[in-house]
């Protein structure tokens, strides 16, 4: 491990003692061996006047949840150091009464709660202490020789400190051992199980003490690595049946739908294929902070998945039960992720952001427990009831619901919305995105990636007159995201305006592919698997058209007339699996691309209107939106319509000729 330090970077930052706090406070968190998500914490002390004008000594320490990465000074909040030290000094301490206490001796009332480790900053007495979770760290301490291996290593220039919980017992412990120590003497202090503190009146001390000692144990890792190889299994492909499956199973324990993503990376793969992967990756995690993003173990998934969940289910009702006092509630049992032997490793989350911790998070602990296993034989998490602690332990679990968003109504789901580079498909899509699905855009138009990017959905350029490229792009979109849920088939072309007898026949043919054909073979290849989602719905795009065409349109009516008729044969069929079929027809919607301000006052100036007459040609005289478009859509693959199915929508602000 490199130190990141760069003397131009650090004299940005600035000379105050914060200034350096955070300078190097990044430095750590640019280091995902060192510290992910949240993980590690770091403080300074200073000297400052109160409100009143009185000097005191107060510990600038990390705010609870802050990401070491991006961290800012604002983002420290500054706790009486005499208070910390007297709460040190107590026989006994709450969680809660901790928290209390610490944010009692706030300088300012306003800044965050501070990190739960407020306390054990303050009893190393060196100006700045850095703590992390490193990879190379955990590796030398979980394993059955991890004292032994720390002692070899690092002989007496570490304190080494047992295991025990993170606050105010470790707070406590770390005190005793400090003053057993010769503090000048060594270089830093190892938690078993958790991690690494390194001190020094010095920031960059403090911060490249971090390093040495990291970098140490990585080397002593790697010789005793040298050639030594797992062995492996072969592997075997996972369908796109399976995984949509498992997530549907995975989504019902869970109260609520999730995404279900298999991990492309290599490393992940071949971890899927070791030959003892059963037991050696359900001993536990890599630091007890992960219990509450990934639970201790991941569920093994056999031959059959439904089994294999409920016995998860089982396995982690009996884990609660055993260690449970009766005041507490037992949370979902669903699993986070999932190992298929010699076939992947899966992630389980409500939306991309989740998924995405618990893959760094995973992919940490698989290369950790490998490299412990190939330089030390074996790996040894903490036992399960200490893991219990902290996952059902109130201040970690508050650290989860002050960012659950959870609540929106298509949280969890994946939809799919063709034809969304722009106009009424765009709309859609955001408006899918805003209630929280997962949008998957897919168009002709290479504007869709950027289009996607805004409303933080993935765009496909795809050709959807092509059956094999629907079915390969269907394919992937549930091997990324597990399965399908909400269909909205929009892609369309206004064919130019021609009476039958004079209509070119390719004008009449390119209708048919794209307005017709296309949205029946998008919707063949999706039915498999929206049929394993969850409340799945499809809406389709028509048109106004079909109750009221008019003379000249024959190819576009028709095929929208065709298109309806497929949404009523689809809801016959679709009924006895839960999926619903409807059909919106807008009209009129003129803040799309194909709608110049030229091409607007043209058509006005035909029918003898202004502008906004035109434009509000109905019975309600009000002006039809693509974002109205969008918002019913979201609306009709939602629970408002959880009964409806079958049915065609106006969107027309009323037509006398459709009433
Ligand atoms: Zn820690």
């Amino acid at each position: 491990m490199k130190s990141l330090w760069n003397d131009k970077d650090a004299k940005k930052y600035g000379k105050s003692l914060l200034a350096k706090r955070v300078y190097t406070s990044r430095l750590l968190g640019a280091n995902p061996n060192l510290v992910l998500h949240g993980g590690g914490n770091t403080s300074v002390k200073i000297k400052k006047k109160d409100f009143y004008g009185i000097s005191k000594e107060y510990l600038y320490v990390k705010g609870s949840g802050c990401d070491l990465a991006t961290i800012n000074e604002a983002d420290f909040s500054a706790c009486d150091m005499q208070d910390l030290l007297s709460l040190s000094l107590m026989e006994d301490l709450s969680d809660t009464n901790m928290v209390s206490q610490s944010r009692a001796s706030m300088l300012d009332p306003n800044s965050l709660t501070p990190s739960i480790e407020a306390i054990v900053h303050a009893v190393i007495p060196s100006k700045y202490v850095d703590h992390t979770h490193a990879d190379s760290i955990l590796s030398l301490t979980n394993c059955p020789n991890g004292r032994k291996n720390i002692s070899d290593l690092f002989g007496d220039s570490v304190i080494v400190v047992p295991y025990v919980m993170p606050g105010f017992d470790l707070a406590k412990e770390v005190k005793k051992q400090i003053q057993k120590s010769k503090l000048n003497k060594v270089e830093g202090m190892i938690l078993m199980n958790h991690g690494i503190f390194t001190f020094d009146d010095d920031h960059r001390s403090s911060y490249e003490k971090m390093i040495r000692l990291v970098s140490r144990a990585e080397r002593f890792i790697k010789k005793k690595i040298a050639k030594k190889k797992l062995p492996v299994s072969k592997l075997q492909g996972i369908s796109p049946n399976d995984l949509s499956q498992l997530r549907k199973v995975v989504s019902e324990w869970r109260g609520h739908p999730v995404l279900a993503s298999l991990d492309n990376d290599i490393k992940s793969t071949e971890f899927a294929c070791l030959k003892n992967i059963k037991s050696i990756s359900t001993r536990g995690p890599l630091t007890p902070d992960h219990v509450i993003r990934t639970k201790r173990t991941p569920a093994i998934i056999g031959s059959n998945i439904v089994d294999s969940i409920d016995k998860y289910v089982d396995d982690y009702t009996k884990y609660f039960n055993r260690h449970a006092s009766s005041n507490l509630t037992m949370l979902d049992p669903a699993p986070r992720w999932a190992i298929l032997p010699n076939k992947g490793v899966v992630y389980f989350g409500k939306n991309d952001k989740e998924i995405s911790i618990i893959r760094d998070i995973v992919r940490h602990t698989i290369k950790t427990i490998k490299q412990t296993v190939l330089a030390f034989g074996s790996w040894k998490a903490l036992s399960a009831s200490k893991l219990f602690d902290i996952e059902y332990w109130e201040l970690e679990q508050a650290k989860l619901k002050s960012k659950d968003t959870h609540g929106l109504p298509h949280e969890g789901k994946v939809a799919i919305v063709t034809g969304s580079a722009a106009g009424i498909g765009f709309a859609c899509a955001e408006s899918l995105s805003n209630d929280g699905a997962t949008v998957i855009g897919l168009d002709l138009n290479p504007d869709i990636i950027s289009q996607m990017n805004k409303i933080k959905g993935n765009g496909v350029i795809v050709n959807l007159t092509n059956e094999a490229k629907i079915k390969s792009v269907i394919d992937d979109i549930v091997r990324s995201y597990g399965g399908i849920d909400i269909l909205v088939s929009n892609a369309g072309i206004f064919t130019a305006g021609a009476y039958i007898d004079k209509m070119d026949q390719s004008n009449w043919e390119k209708s048919m592919a794209v307005n017709l054909t296309s949205h029946q073979m998008l919707l063949k290849h999706s039915i498999p698997f929206l049929k394993e989602g969850l409340n799945s719905s499809i809406v389709l795009v028509g048109s106004r058209n079909v109750m009221a065409p008019g003379a000249g349109a024959s190819s576009y009516s028709c095929a929208k007339a065709g298109l309806t008729q497929l949404c009523r044969v689809a809801a016959l069929e679709l009924a006895p699996h839960g999926v619903r079929c409807n059909i919106i027809h807008p009209d009129a919607v003129f803040d799309t691309k194909l709608w110049t301000p030229e091409a607007l006052s043209r058509s006005a100036e035909r029918y003898g209107l202004t502008i906004d007459e035109y434009k509000t040609r109905n019975l309600m005289k009000t002006e039809i939106k693509s974002a109205d478009v969008g918002n019913m859509v979201s609306v009709m693959s939602g629970n408002v319509f959880g009964k409806t199915t079958g049915s065609q929508i106006s969107l027309d602000g009323g037509n006398d000729r459709v009433i």
